[in-house]
């Protein structure tokens, strides 16, 4: 069994979705198809989410925008409105009926109570459209089975639980195709949960994981994984074999194109990973597998957006000690902040984060109870994986360096 992974790119539009089902015919195999939530619709449903959260009017407007796009693609693919399955409008309905219900208090239930219906309503239009298309297919709601622990927005994968339920439920070959949602669970209590933003690649590779498939494709609008993001670097090249390792450390700094957590699921069941361009199906794309020899790779190029530098020094002049460091970050983790660089001197702690949404200024003046703190905003991260002199040069110059971290392979640069 092969698990293939459609991102929101891949099922875009009604054309995209018909280029879905045509490299679907293409694979006599069994399959596992997971997928994410048509083009951008998981941040339209993020702006109704806050709607319906605190009350504005907006939410019927915004809630008319979900269905209309859904309605028209749907309308494209089978027809006419009336040829709708009603499955398809069942799924709209249901958020309609959620949004006439008045909202609990707790921001990130409400969040994933919501946001998971463009992954159920997408998987259900791929699902109709193969089966329209001749491709006998049965549609699961993965909520049944991949089971989580109730941290909303950003749960935990039940693995003990999930294999059981998951191996139940997709039963091959009493069906060659199954197709489900990426990103979204639910708590033995039934409650929906999501695995954070993105995280449809590690749905893919949990359930590659959990059935033991032959393998994981994830299906893309890039030739494969690239030295650089294509749409902030006008050269890019291809890499066309990358080992889970090199691959984690990309994606865990940044880059894009796969959730970094999709690896470790893959690695631990020795399962490897291709992505592969839905628009050239026929090109071979990156394969990501255990690799134990040291690739030699061109310099690979991941910014991150939105980080802000914070430097920690105690009120007294005494020296940053552990327990000071501990401190910290105890109070970041339980604030939810990601720390992608760290650094200390004799009386600084300087860590780069990813800045938060909101409460950036309420998380300093808390800290600032017990540390000096001082901090800049409006920062870029910019790794430099297999870093040559060169390739630093071309990315700093003209630009103000507030931390530099050097390994064997790697340069971190936190700049303005
Ligand atoms: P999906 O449709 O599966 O959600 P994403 O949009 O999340 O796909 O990921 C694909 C995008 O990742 C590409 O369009 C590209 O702009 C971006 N990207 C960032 N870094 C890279 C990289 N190193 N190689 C290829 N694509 C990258
Ligand atoms: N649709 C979700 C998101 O945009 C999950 C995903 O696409 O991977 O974050
Ligand atoms: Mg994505």
């Amino acid at each position: 069994m092969k698990v293939f992974k459609f991102g929101g790119a891949s099922v875009k539009d009604a054309a995209a979705v018909r280029n879905v089902a045509s490299i679907v015919a293409r694979y006599p195999d069994e399959l596992t198809i997971v997928v994410s939530a048509m083009g951008k619709t998981t941040n339209l449903l993020e702006t109704l989410v806050k709607a319906h959260f605190n009350s504005w009017d907006e939410k019927l407007e915004i809630f008319a925008e979900f269905r209309d796009f859904h309605l028209r693609i749907a309308g494209e693919l089978f027809g006419s409105v009336e040829n709708i399955p009603a499955e398809i409008t069942a799924l709209i309905g249901a958020v309609e009926n959620r949004l006439n219900q008045p909202p609990s208090l707790l921001f990130d239930f409400e969040y994933d109570q919501l946001i998971g219906f463009g992954e159920l309503v997408s998987s259900q239009m791929v699902s109709c459209y193969l089966q329209s298309a001749g491709i006998a297919n049965r549609w699961i709601d993965i909520r049944g089975c991949l089971r989580t622990d109730d941290k909303f927005r950003e749960a935990s994968v039940n693995w003990k639980w999930s294999e059981m339920l998951v191996n139940n439920t997709f039963r091959f070959p009493e069906n060659r195709v199954y197709v489900t949602q990426g990103f979204i669970g639910s708590t033995v209590a039934n409650l929906t949960t999501t695995l954070g933003r993105e995280g449809s690649d590690f749905t893919a590779a949990i359930l590659g994981n959990l059935l033991n498939a032959e393998s994981v494709t994830i299906w893309k609008d890039v030739p494969g994984v690239l030295n650089a993001d294509p749409k902030l670097f006008p050269e890019t090249v291809l890499l066309k074999e990358l080992s889970y390792r090199e691959a984690i450390e990309m994606t865990y700094s940044g880059a894009k194109v796969i959730h970094p957590k999709t690896m470790k699921p893959l690695h631990n069941k020795g399962i490897a990973l291709q992505v592969k361009s839905f628009l050239e199906p026929d090109e071979p794309g990156t394969i990501i597998h255990q690799i134990d020899h040291t690739l030699e790779l061109t310099p690979v190029f991941i910014t991150k957006e939105n980080q802000a530098v914070l430097t920690f020094s105690p009120y007294d002049f005494s020296f940053i000690t552990i327990e000071d460091i501990s401190n910290v970050f105890a109070q970041l983790s339980a604030k939810r902040f990601k720390v992608n660089m760290i650094q200390q001197s004799a009386i600084d702690l300087n860590l780069v984060v990813d800045t938060p949404e909101v409460g950036l200024e309420s998380v300093v003046l808390e800290l600032r109870k017990s540390y000096q703190v001082k901090y800049n905003t409006g920062l870029t991260l910019i790794t430099i994986r297999h870093y040559t002199e060169e390739s630093i040069g071309k990315l700093t110059a003209g630009r103000q360096v507030f931390m530099e971290q050097r390994s064997r392979r790697t340069v971190k640069l936190a700049v303005k």
